[in-house]
């Protein structure tokens, strides 16, 4: 019989990764009746760092105050008062004098490897987890009936009951019957192909690839010394750029080494690198940072591809929606992919909460679209041209007083806009565009 709690539609989540298990969290908030289909046989995780600034972790809390501790149980946090982003420094000697020097600034010298721009971040809770320690946090928020495994989803129908129900088909055969569909499937989603055709939902190479490792602290400590493993550090160059930061409460470091070329030719986008090929595209590099990279011994490359400006994030026949990379993928260069998805998952589980009936869901998702849209489309362009100023590939060059201006004025609209206010103009709109007598109208 239906429980007259729960909402009277019924949702697939397809995609168990990071914005499938917020989702999931969100609609249990709401009471509203999900599955969660992963074409994986378990959830699972890479071993790769991932940060959330702090207003990501606010909207954790907004969402659920237990999401929340599940991100800052197994993170490193800075000192929440005094945050600063990174400590910049250049990395590549062919931009030192004959002497050392990088900078001059207020008559003072900055000689190669030293801290040249110190990027300020927001006060607040923060920090960096292991992606595999975050995901199992999350996993014990979900009820074991919620996720389905080693089902991959290959297409969606709409019913011809004239329900406007969709008929999700899976690889093994099985099919399932639900409301709508939220694509949480990542960059490859096959989710963002049926909205919006393959052309269009196609990623596309960014021109950069990155090394990504990680290294007992205490290793870290030995290379650099005490303090700036624990803190997050970017070194810049000519086409390459390295990054650090803690992880998993202080005791893992991580490492992400970008580094450019034209084309990626290999189907798989993560393989696995070798310390011979890093060091050669690192070659010019202070010993400081071929230190760290002679370390890292079995690096994975990921291939950084990301989505064109999709014209839409949901569809209505077949009825779904788009969360997360699979609507917005992003290269890495602004830290806020994940957030981003985080963002998604509050606004659209937020919205979903006002329908009383399956019709509505058109309405949300339209809604939905319209908040979510413009902001995280802006993230994947920014997030590219970012990439390039800290490759010495802006219009700067790699001239630091207007890197440092670059840097100052990159993140503000990411880290300083309340996401509550878009809620309120969806809820507007959305109720506004409710029928009279509307029962959840807020
Ligand atoms: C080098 C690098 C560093 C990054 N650093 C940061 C950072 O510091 N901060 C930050 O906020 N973001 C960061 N990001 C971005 C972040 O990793 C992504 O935005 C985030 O993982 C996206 O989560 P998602 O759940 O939307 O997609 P995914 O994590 O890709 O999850 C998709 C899920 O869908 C499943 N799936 C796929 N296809 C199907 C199908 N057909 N049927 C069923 N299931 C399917 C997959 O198995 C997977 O479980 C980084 C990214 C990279 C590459």
């Amino acid at each position: 019989m239906h429980d007259p709690s729960q909402k009277p539609f019924n949702l697939a989540i397809v995609g168990g990764g990071i914005s499938g298990l917020i989702l999931s969290v969100g609609l249990l908030k709401h009471n509203i009746p999900h599955t969660i289909y992963e074409s994986a046989a378990s959830f699972k995780e890479i071993g790769a760092g991932v940060g959330l600034a702090a207003n990501f972790v606010r909207t954790l809390d907004l969402i659920s105050p237990a999401l929340r501790e599940a991100f800052l149980n197994v993170a490193e946090r800075p000192d929440e008062k005094n945050v600063h982003w990174f400590d910049v420094r250049v990395g590549d000697l062919r931009r030192a004098d004959a002497d050392g020097f990088v900078r001059k600034k207020n008559g003072q010298k900055f000689l190669i490897g030293e801290t040249v721009i110190k990027w300020p971040g927001r006060p607040g809770l923060q920090g960096g987890v292991l992606r595999a320690h975050w995901l199992d946090e999350m996993v014990k928020l979900i009820p074991d009936h919620i996720p389905k495994f080693g089902k991959r989803l290959v297409d969606v129908l709409t019913s011809e009951d004239g329900s406007g129900d969709a008929i999700l088909h899976f690889a093994d055969g099985t099919i399932a019957r639900h409301s709508a569909v939220i694509g949480c499937d990542g960059i490859k989603s096959r989710c963002r192909e049926i909205v919006l055709g393959k052309e269009e939902a196609k990623p596309v190479f960014s021109g950069k690839y990155a090394y990504r490792g990680l290294l007992p602290m205490d290793e870290a400590v030995q290379i650099m010394g005490e303090e700036p493993p624990r803190k997050a550090q970017m070194f810049l160059g000519y086409h390459t750029h390295l990054l650090t930061f803690p992880i998993a409460r202080g005791t893992v470091f991580n490492v992400v080494a970008f580094s450019s070329r034209e084309v990626w030719a290999d189907p798989q986008w993560v393989v696995q690198g070798s310390r011979e090929e890093m060091m050669k595209d690192y070659a010019d590099f202070h010993p400081t940072v071929k230190a760290i990279i002679t370390a890292m011994r079995k690096p994975d490359v990921w291939a950084l591809f990301d989505h064109q400006p999709a014209s839409t994030f949901f569809k209505v026949d077949p009825r779904i929606c788009l969360v997360g990379d699979a609507a917005h993928a992003s290269t890495p260069f602004q830290g806020a992919g994940a957030g981003f998805g985080v963002e998604d998952c509050y606004i659209l589980t937020e919205l979903l909460a006002t329908a009383t009936k399956a019709g509505d869901l058109d309405k949300v998702f339209q809604t939905y679209d319209e908040v979510r849209r413009p902001r995280s489309l802006k993230l994947v362009s920014t997030s590219r041209a970012g990439g390039k100023v800290y490759q010495f590939e802006g219009e700067g060059g790699d001239d630091l007083d207007e890197i440092e201006q670059d840097m100052v004025g990159r993140m503000g609209w990411i880290w300083d806009h309340d996401i509550r206010i878009d809620l309120d103009r969806g809820l507007q709109s959305l109720n506004a565009a409710y029928p009279v007598g509307h029962s959840s109208v807020r």
